[in-house]
Formats: structure tokens, C-alpha cells, sequence
């Protein structure tokens, strides 16, 4: 299968050939999930400690493996995207023990933070559901507000839910606002 990850560099590095800059570079050395990593991501088993030689592709001019980057992969965290073996050999050489505590954290945050982004997509398909099966949507906003409960069911999407005629443009609502929230931060 044709599947690789993305890289998403820290700073975006400089093409050898054209000099436009090069955001990030695919490789299948991962999971091949179509997943997207930056530096502090998990990439693999805590076992693993390796370097990843790639080569990157340059949108701009096509040139393609002119110049390569090194992932220095510690107890399964990407730590550091280095320009040249030497780099990418001291990186591993010298991790410490606190430095990877402070990974760990940030990895516990992330988890926490996408645990609570899923229970609000699984809320959202909830209220979908309930206010389409229940007939809310073919109410009048004077029949709706002589339920109170539908203040409280309805708490975080009522609005959203009021405006979209069927469940598609719910959802299609909902992603929109999605993209919006992520274009924000
Ligand atoms: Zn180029």
C-alpha cells in the first residue's frame, strides 16, 4: 500500500536546489497511518532507539532526495529532526533520563487532550441523532422553547442543531466549525 506519515518540521528547512522552503517530508518508516508528526510525538514502541535516514521532496522545484534529514528516534519519541548523521548520533548519545520524564508528561497531555476532543465528537454524533429521531428539527422555535429540557439536552450544539435542516448539514456544520477551531489555534 501506497501509505507513509508526515513529518511537520519545527522550522521549515531550505531546499538545496531552489531555496524554497520544505515544511515537512513523508516517510514510511512508522506506522504508514496516514499520521501526522512533529517533534515530542510518539512514532513508535518505547524500545526503539534508532535514526531514520530520509530523503526529502521539494514542492517548488521537483527536486527530490538533493538533501536529507535524520530522525533520531529515543524510546519511541521523535526527539529531534537532525541535517546530518553526526547530529543525529550526538542527539541519541547524550539523552537524558529528565529530558524523557518531560516527553512523557507532554505525551499524557496529548493524551488527555485528544480523550476529551473524541467525547465531544461523540457527544455531537449523539445530539445528531436524538434531535433528528425526537422530531426536534421539524418544530418551531415556539414549540421548541416551550420544552426547557431541550436547553439542557441540547446545551453545547442546540444552536448548530437549530440551523441545519437535516443530519448532513448538521455534520456539515459541525466540520466547518471543526476547521475553523483548528485554523484558530
Ligand atoms: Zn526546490
Amino acid at each position: 500500500m501506497g501509505m507513509f506519515d508526515t513529518i511537520h518540521f519545527e522550522q521549515p528547512l531550505t531546499c538545496a536546489v531552489c531555496q524554497a522552503p520544505i515544511a515537512t517530508t513523508q516517510t514510511k518508516a512508522f506506522e504508514c497511518l496516514l499520521d501526522d508528526f512533529r517533534i515530542g510525538d510518539c512514532v513508535g514502541h518505547a524500545e526503539e532507539l534508532r535514526i531514520v535516514r530520509e530523503g526529502l521532496y521539494c514542492d517548488a522545484c521537483r527536486a527530490i532526495d538533493q538533501q536529507f534529514v535524520y530522525f533520531v528516534v529515543y524510546r519511541g519519541i521523535l526527539v529531534d529532526v537532525a541535517l546530518d548523521l553526526p547530529a543525529a548520533e550526538a542527539q541519541l548519545r547524550s539523552f537524558s533520563f529528565e529530558r524523557l520524564l518531560l516527553w512523557y508528561h507532554d505525551q499524557y497531555a496529548k493524551r488527555v487532550a485528544e480523550r476529551r476532543e473524541r467525547w465531544q465528537v461523540e457527544r455531537f454524533l449523539h445530539d445528531v441523532v436524538r434531535w433528528y429521531e425526537a422530531g426536534y428539527d421539524q418544530m418551531t422555535p415556539e414549540e421548541r422553547d416551550q420544552k426547557p429540557m431541550l436547553a439542557l439536552l441540547f446545551f453545547h450544539y442546540r444552536d448548530l442543531l437549530e440551523t441545519a435542516t437535516d443530519p448532513v448539514a448538521a455534520l456539515r456544520a459541525y466540520l466547518a466549525a471543526r476547521k475553523n477551531e483548528g485554523e484558530a489555534d
